[in-house]
């Protein structure tokens, strides 16, 4: 995608434009817009990256609210989601566990977008990995699991909602196909999840914690994928921000934070960080 058919939606991401635009010639494309960012990423040394849905569409992982979103055509699931749902309609579990059976999740390998992070690693250059997604592809992909923070929790892991009992989800997983409609926890009988953060569930303030943290103590922050529209996560980019860090938005859309930017590049994650992390 060049930056001819990207199209600013608000003056905040029209300012952001300009910023990055005064630094190329007219009519770059978001290539040259990726080459700034990567010139950035060569002199810093501590970078954050936070990535969202956007860094997975290429890998197949279905949005929730899009036309094949998984709420979109399975509203009992949207439902499920909601923790106090989940806990109250044992209906909604058994659904629940029979959609997580057919998840596109348990196939998705890491796309191009996830490997080029190895990359920053590599390099000695990637502080933390911040990520709201649950899909557990940045482990795949061979990400340090010591540098990477799921602030919205895993679907790989199943977990008791009354004790600290956790286990890899396709353990769970292979009950249900053994015919236990809604699994029970082995150590104390409660109910099992997937270790995600539900609506109504509260985050771990460790992992928030965390991802402020490092924040702070970046000199760039990359945000990949995300319309940064979620707090608290979001706010690691403000947050950096402040510290005087350069802050890089790369995403198919707008994004809440453009204004925010030293450099906005907009189009296919998948071929354009590969440019910006070297
Ligand atoms: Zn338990």
């Amino acid at each position: 995608m060049t930056s001819e058919n990207a199209v600013p939606e608000s003056a905040a991401s029209e300012a952001a434009e300009d910023v990055a635009v005064t630094r190329v010639a007219t009519g770059a494309t978001a290539e040259d817009h990726a080459a700034i960012a990567a010139g950035l990423v060569d002199e810093s040394e501590r970078v954050v990256v936070l990535t969202g849905a956007g860094i997975s569409t290429d890998s197949r992982i279905p949005d929730f609210r899009g036309p094949q979103g998984i709420w979109t055509k399975n509203p009992g699931a949207e439902k499920a989601a909601t923790l106090q749902n989940y806990v109250a309609e044992p209906d909604l579990r058994r659904q629940a566990w029979r959609i997580r059976l057919d998840s596109p999740m348990w196939a998705a390998e890491p796309n191009p977008g996830h490997r080029a992070l190895l990359r920053l690693e590599r390099r000695n250059k990637l502080h933390t990995l911040v990520t709201q997604n649950v899909d557990g592809l940045h482990h795949a992909a061979g990400s340090d699991p010591a540098r990477i923070v799921e602030v919205h929790g895993t679907a790989r892991e199943v977990a008791c909602l009354h004790c600290d009992y956790r286990d890899p989800m396709q353990v769970a997983l292979d009950r249900v196909r053994q015919g236990e409609e809604d699994p029970d926890c082995p150590d104390c009988g409660g109910i099992l999840k997937s270790a995600t953060i539900s609506f109504g569930q509260n985050l771990v303030p460790d992992d928030i914690q965390r991802a402020n943290d490092a924040a702070l103590a970046c000199d760039l922050l990359l945000a990949v994928g995300s319309t940064l529209g979620v707090f608290p996560v979001a706010r690691v980019v403000p947050l950096a921000k402040q510290t005087g860090a350069s802050i890089v938005i790369l995403n198919g859309e707008a994004t809440e934070m453009d204004h925010l930017a030293d450099v906005v590049v907009r189009g296919s994650i998948s071929k354009l960080l590969p440019i910006i992390v070297g």
